[in-house]
């Protein structure tokens, strides 16, 4: 493990592998791994009238107010949560998220060193998702294209023997709504790191050593680590 205070942020569509990527690289340099989402599900379990308007927001699947989330990060950040450096998962999202991020960090005498694009075949994302299945009792996923992600007997859960199903918003249709979200979201925002000289496409179709390799060597030279 190398220990640097490097601030990153992982953009990828879903199912791009976004969390797992994080993971990855956020234990390979000690850093820590920062997602709004997760942030924003422990948040909202409180009993305030605060936490009852983002699960508001939350339950539509629409973005939580820039203002709010700002808000969060700034605190995040002022108290020193990731001071040693961060991925970024899922945040920014909007313009204002991104041009809110660089003041505080510049606020705290830093900025942000690398943007990540994580860049997957668009069919390999729906196969991703289409082919998924999970049980209905443990939540445990398969994936039915993937001979490694496969339950033993069909339709049934390795882990528990319950029944696998397919999720209701799994389906192809749905899928393309929420790629053409994420892109309608995100391109502005990779062209604003572009123009920072801060974006990199990383091709990433398959997860396996050989990628994981290329990704630490993608890191370490564009941060000259
Ligand atoms: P998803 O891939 O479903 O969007 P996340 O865990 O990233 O998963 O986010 C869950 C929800 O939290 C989002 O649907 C949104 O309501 C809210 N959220 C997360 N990050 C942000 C953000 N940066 N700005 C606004 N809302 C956010
Ligand atoms: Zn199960």
């Amino acid at each position: 493990m190398i220990k640097k205070d490097k601030r990153i942020v992982l953009m990828g569509a879903p199912a791009s592998g976004k969390g797992t990527w994080s993971k990855i690289i956020t234990e390979k340099y000690a850093l820590e791994h920062l997602s709004t989402g997760d942030l924003l599900r422990k948040f909202r379990k409180k009993d305030t009238a605060l936490a009852r308007k983002i699960g508001s927001y939350m339950d539509r699947g629409a973005l939580v107010p820039d203002d709010i989330v700002i808000g969060m990060v700034d605190d995040l950040l002022t108290e020193g949560e990731a001071k040693d450096g961060f991925v970024f998962d899922g945040f920014p999202r909007t313009l204002p998220q991104a041009e809110a991020l660089d003041l505080i960090l510049e606020h705290h005498g830093e900025s942000l060193d690398l943007v990540i694009d994580l860049d997957v075949d668009e069919q390999i994302l729906v196969d991703r998702v289409v082919y998924r299945r999970v049980c209905i009792d443990c939540g445990q996923p398969y994936n039915l294209k993937t001979a490694a992600m496969r339950p033993k007997v069909e339709g049934v859960c390795d882990q528990c023997n319950g029944k696998l199903i397919q999720r209701s918003d799994d389906t192809e249709e749905t899928f393309m709504e929420r790629l053409k979200a994420y892109h309608d979201q995100a391109d502005p925002l990779l062209d604003y790191y572009e123009k920072q000289g801060k974006r990199v496409a990383f091709p990433c179709s398959e997860m396996t050593e050989q990628t994981r390799r290329e990704m630490f060597e993608l890191i370490e030279e564009k941060l000259s680590l």
